[in-house]
């Protein structure tokens, strides 16, 4: 057994200990500062003796992968945590634990998995949520931390945990005694990990991300909390600020005032449909050779009801559509009656690689664009010359 020192004081940064077993480049001590992890939250950083220490597993007996170590049983080492790390996790256990709590008090919800890594702190759970009640959780649980509430550790007999007692799994728990962890008044659950001293410490936590789960569970709640919170938050408020202006709009309405400019967006892009429906239909052809012969450019139109119109136009027989579609680039469409034999592939790729472009399709219908604009009647009026002279 190793004694686990982070249990008592999860604030110890050095200790000493004696090698009891060695395997390879894993090293188990007889105590540790290390955390092993657990609980969602990744182990500890740190060294013995100087050497990096890259791995901690383990629950009665705790091994430390120290790769070329050169310990052997009965070495006395030096153990060193990476204590900005692992400070920077006992901030973000603390107030997962509070999170949690604060926004199971506004809905059901159940637990799906918990990771807190140096990278990411993210909560994984089912239940309704919307960005209203995250909002004011988030509220909530900054009140705490400004006010502090103290964090206290307790070994409770299972057999005494009913309704209204910890957050516990007991499914998930062989011993007798339950290790709970409380914050003040606002949370208990059980927990073997480790925590700060009072919930103060936090300094500020912030719901980066929130979005659906799916499969896994309804939501994923992605977090940061201390100085690196801070520096999301003011981030995020100038970036919204900035986007608040440009809406023309105070922050608190800009939601409302990016509504209303989809709603505006949809309706222009329902006109837009409307007229170059109508301005397609007014194609006429002209007359080339026993063909029909329609050609025309539009410009902002749907790309896809240029393609639907081009195969209307030939669908009648002996016909040729070849039709541009303007926006920042050049859209080419070209279209032929089953009954003229042309390959509107090839026909396509030759106008439009003199300008960098290129296409595809079948032989009775192909479409393709260029990186930039190219002005239509160069490309149509290639493609006339082309037809006239076969
Ligand atoms: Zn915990």
């Amino acid at each position: 057994m190793t004694v686990k020192l982070y249990e008592a004081d999860p604030y110890l940064i050095e200790f000493t200990a004696t090698v009891t077993k060695v395997d390879g480049d894993w090293v188990v001590l007889d105590r540790t500062a290390f955390y092993p992890g657990g609980g969602g939250q990744e182990h500890d950083h740190g060294t013995l003796d100087g050497r990096e220490v890259t791995g901690v597993k383990g629950k009665g007996e705790i091994s430390h992968l120290v790769p070329g170590h050169g310990l052997t049983v009965g070495s006395q080492v030096k153990g060193m945590l990476d204590w900005s790390d692992r400070y920077a996790l006992m901030r973000a256990h603390t107030g997962e634990h509070l999170l949690f709590s604060v926004l199971s008090k506004r809905t059901e919800m159940e637990l799906v998995k918990i990771a807190l890594s140096r990278e990411k702190k993210v909560l994984i759970v089912k239940g309704h949520l919307d960005w209203e009640m995250v909002r004011d959780a988030v509220h909530e649980v900054n009140d705490i931390i400004v006010k502090g509430a103290e964090v206290t550790c307790q070994h409770v007999d299972r057999e005494n945990m009913g309704e209204g007692g910890p957050r516990v799994k007991l499914d998930r728990i062989t011993d007798r005694m339950v290790r709970v962890v409380s914050i003040g008044e606002h949370d208990s659950a059980a927990c073997a990990g480790v925590h700060l001293r009072n919930a103060k410490e936090v300094g500020m936590l912030l719901v980066s991300k929130f979005t659906s789960a799916k499969p896994a569970g309804d939501w994923e709640i992605e977090f940061q909390v201390g100085p690196e919170a801070v520096r999301t938050a003011v981030d995020h408020s100038v970036r919204s600020l900035m986007l608040a202006e440009r809406l023309g709009a105070l922050p608190q309405d800009s939601l409302t005032a990016f509504d209303n400019r989809e709603r505006e967006l949809t309706r222009a892009r329902e006109a837009l449909k409307v007229y170059g429906k109508m301005a397609l239909s007014s194609l006429l052809p002209e007359k080339l050779g026993e063909w029909n012969f329609y050609s025309g450019s539009f410009t902002g139109l749907d790309r896809k009801l240029v393609m639907e119109k081009a195969n209307e136009m030939v669908a009648a027989g002996s016909s040729v559509a070849a039709l541009v579609c303007q926006d920042d680039k050049t859209f080419l469409v070209l279209a032929c009656s089953t009954d003229v034999k042309l390959d509107c592939v090839s026909i396509l790729n030759s106008v439009l690689s003199n300008h960098g472009g290129r296409g595809g399709g079948k032989p009775n219908f192909a479409s393709g664009g260029t990186p930039g604009q190219i002005e239509p009647h160069v490309l149509l009026d290639k493609i006339s010359l082309l037809l006239k002279n076969r």
